[in-house]
């Protein structure tokens, strides 16, 4: 089947299902009105697996800072169902060992300890959990969380070793440490990798957080490719998520770009969803990607893995081999933010 008459046929199978109309200005308005209530980071790839979160509203920026929570955190252990209570810097801990890998360089480690222990602080009260407890270690609503029963459990006790001297000094070096916005705990959302820049909050989430803005980012290209028929692309279009556009005489499939060169929007014959669907989807790693045809539906080539804001893992591990330290690489990725010390 030629080009043509391929995407006729997708075309007309969408334009059958579709239902909804939506003007072109609903596009951009859309974006802007998108609430989403709990933003929590992304997991690191080798130890723990990342899924889209399911986000509710735009960070809040104007909860109090917590007082001293470090003598007390309640941890609903979400596998075990239980509720524990351990100082924030054992948490923190145990979240650092499951969310970047331990052979990463030692000031990435404490980046990440910092931005952990950030992101906690903030997010501090404002999500329910069973037993009253601060925070889960459900990777999909808190931070990835492992404990060192289970790091035995999976790579033995040599391993779990090396593991935890590491991510424990990374921890203890940067004690007490977060990064602030305006006097509060910073939203310290990060990632696993970006390709050449990381991308503003604004465009995944809507809201405006200054300090989650796109920046430069040093790791090499991390590829990998997904393959959809032409059946897939048809179920894309038809979801609910599609809003009409005016396509302006384009033809074929086509997306809108965001700042940083991902995909925003991917749109075909009048239709558009937004490019993140396609995450949580066809478990696409991130919205960086281009696309050929191939025989039978479409090519995807994705750069990167993680949505792109905040830090990137793999280019916090970069700029430390080539000499930056933890609190140069948390200023770099999270723009015009102060590094302080929680009080006491
Ligand atoms: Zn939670």
């Amino acid at each position: 089947m030629n080009l043509r008459r391929k995407l006729t046929a997708i075309a007309l199978i969408v334009l059958c299902i579709f239902t909804v109309t939506v003007p072109l200005v609903s596009v951009a308005t859309a974006t802007e009105s998108e609430k989403e209530l709990f933003i929590p980071p992304e997991t690191s790839e080798p130890i723990g697996s990342e899924t889209y979160p399911t986000v509710e509203t735009e960070p809040s920026t104007t909860d109090p800072a917590p007082e001293n929570p470090t003598d007390r955190l309640l941890v609903y252990l979400s596998k075990e169902d239980k509720t524990v209570e351990m100082s924030l810097e054992d948490y923190i801990v145990c979240v650092v060992a499951a969310e970047m890998p331990y052979t990463f360089h030692t000031e990435a480690l404490k980046a990440q300890a910092v931005a952990a222990r950030s992101y906690c602080l903030n997010k501090l009260g404002s999500g329910s959990h069973k037993d009253g407890a601060d925070v889960c270690t459900d990777y999909s609503h808190c931070q990835s969380y492992v404990s060192q029963d289970e790091l035995i459990a999976r790579y033995g006790k040599t391993t779990t070793e090396s593991i935890m001297t590491k991510v424990k000094n990374a921890v203890k070096e940067t004690a007490g440490q977060i990064i602030t916005w305006d006097g509060k705990p910073a939203l310290a959302v990060f990632h696993s990798s970006s390709y050449k820049l990381t991308e503003s909050s604004k465009n995944i989430w809507g809201g405006n957080v200054p300090y989650l803005s796109s920046v430069s980012t040093p790791e090499s290209d991390r590829i990998s490719t997904v393959t959809l028929t032409d059946s897939d692309i048809a179920t894309l279009f038809a979801s609910d998520s599609a809003v009409k556009v005016n396509s302006g005489g384009k033809k074929g499939i086509y997306i809108t770009e965001t700042d940083s060169g991902r995909a925003d929007y991917i749109c075909l014959s009048g239709l558009a969803v937004k490019a993140k669907l396609l995450r949580s989807q066809f478990g696409f790693k991130s919205t960086y990607f281009e696309f050929e045809e191939i025989d039978g539906g479409w090519r995807f080539t994705v750069h990167g893995y993680g949505h792109g804001v905040g830090m990137s893992q793999y280019g916090a591990n970069e700029m430390a081999k080539n000499g930056a330290t933890y609190d140069e690489i948390l200023l770099h990725y999270y723009t015009g933010v102060i590094i302080e010390s929680i009080a006491s």
